[in-house]
């Protein structure tokens, strides 16, 4: 199923080069590298600074807690660059490689915006540079005690759990792992997607897809131009002016023409396994379909947050923390990335949120005095 593609658990089969599975003949090799990976019993468990979460903010915290000489680990329930990973494969970032840079590590790139594949070489390599302890696989699941002596556990890809030991946490846990949901019948069918990967296996299909800003826009257009047969949803009147200049007018056009249908001031009322209904200002219309794609945005994970005990403000579940120093309201543990902004996803990205480290940093050196 597309949908849950994005969650740690579901990536083991897409590393089947991580299982110890291998022919009789590369066991010489196997006992020649052995020696030079630590064995699970040999691993460090205990550390200045936790990081939850090994996004571009979750690496870019790991090298300025490093460079100011704490020791740390970043436990990532995926793979490193998670969410990136699991971004449109063809994906074209919006922004220049330079606004994307960590650890003051050049990002260059072929043209003048990186693709998705050179954005996980850039981070793979910086992680690399940095030699930063991050362990892939493991999801944390509690996070208890106080400043200074945190114990917390994660589960590894076999469900084993790990218990950590640490004097600080930085949660940099992202977004893009919770969909924003419809709230309607029919959303559960497995041909319900929060998540575009790519066009091909829409081809010669009818596909809705819901949503009015960047990623529904860009889906759409993708689609299209693959040999879906495209239909818009949007609950407003027409494509949010935040639609980049170089895609609204191509979709508009598209619209104009008739290639792609859209129904504005309109919302899906319910989704059957052939077919969908939509409220539109003229009334109901079903139409035939076979793949809903609800491009509709992502939520951080408040529930993960509020265990911890750090409070969420106003509607829009910020984290109460200090504007500087990113710590909550629950001493020792920071909050940095996309998730300082609560539901204002769209306030903080990769180019701003990649800042945190340092400001972060700057408070550990004061309290930790490395
Ligand atoms: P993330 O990158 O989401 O990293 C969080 C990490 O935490 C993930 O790897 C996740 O697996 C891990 N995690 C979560 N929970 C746990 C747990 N309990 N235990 C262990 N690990 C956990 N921004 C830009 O600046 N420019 C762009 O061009 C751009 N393009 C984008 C395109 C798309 C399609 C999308 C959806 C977003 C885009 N953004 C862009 C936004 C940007 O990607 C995010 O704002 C950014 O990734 C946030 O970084 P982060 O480190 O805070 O979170
Ligand atoms: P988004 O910006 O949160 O937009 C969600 C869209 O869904 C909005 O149009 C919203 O309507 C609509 N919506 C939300 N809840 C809904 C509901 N319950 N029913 C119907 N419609 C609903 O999400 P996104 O487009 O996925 O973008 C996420 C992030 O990725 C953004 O930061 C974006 O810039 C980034 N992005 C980058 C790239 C790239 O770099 N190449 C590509 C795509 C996305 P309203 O308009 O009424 O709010």
């Amino acid at each position: 199923m597309l949908e849950s593609s994005v969650s740690g658990t579901r990536l083991e089969p897409l590393a089947p080069q991580l299982t110890p599975l291998m022919p009789e003949f590369l066991a010489d090799i196997e006992l020649e590298t052995a020696p030079k990976a630590k064995t699970l019993a040999e691993r460090e468990m205990r550390t200045d600074v936790l990081i939850i979460g090994a996004g571009p903010t979750g690496l870019a915290c790991a090298i300025e807690a490093q460079k100011i000489g704490l020791k740390v680990i970043v436990l990532e329930k995926g793979c490193l660059v998670n969410s990136l990973f699991h971004y449109p494969a063809n994906m074209v970032f919006f922004t220049t490689p330079e606004l994307l840079e960590i650890g003051d590590i050049p990002f260059t790139t072929a043209q003048q915006k990186p693709t998705r594949e050179e954005a996980l070489e850039y981070y793979r390599k910086v992680a690399e540079h940095y030699a930063l302890d991050v362990r892939q696989y493991e999801w944390v699941k509690t996070v208890v005690g106080e400043d200074g002596d945190f114990s917390i556990t994660a589960t590894d890809r076999a469900g084993r759990p790990h218990d950590y030991h640490t004097k600080k946490v930085i949660v940099a846990t992202g977004y893009y792992d919770l969909s924003n949901k419809l709230g309607i019948p029919g959303e559960e069918l497995p041909k319900v997607s929060h998540y575009y990967g790519e066009p091909h296996p829409y081809y010669d299909t009818d596909v809705l897809v819901i949503g009015g800003k960047n990623s529904a826009a860009i889906a759409a257009l993708d689609l299209w131009r693959h040999g879906a047969r495209v239909t818009l949803v949007h609950r407003e009147a027409q494509l949010h002016h935040h639609v980049k200049y170089w895609i609204k007018p191509d979709l508009e056009n598209r619209i104009k023409s008739g290639e792609i249908e859209a129904y504005f001031n309109s919302w899906v009322q319910e989704i059957g396994v052939d077919h969908v209904v939509i409220n539109t200002p003229r009334g109901p219309v079903r139409l035939k379909n076979d793949f809903v794609l609800a491009m509709i945005g992502y939520h951080p994970d408040y529930d993960f947050l509020r265990s911890m005990g750090i409070e969420l403000s106003g509607q829009q579940n910020r984290p109460v923390c200090d504007p500087v120093s990113l710590e909550s309201n629950v001493k020792g543990i920071y909050v940095a990335g996309v998730i300082v902004a609560g539901s204002r996803t769209n306030e903080i990205f990769i180019e701003n949120g990649r800042f945190h480290g340092k400001q972060i940093a700057a408070d550990l050196k004061l309290k930790l005095k490395p």
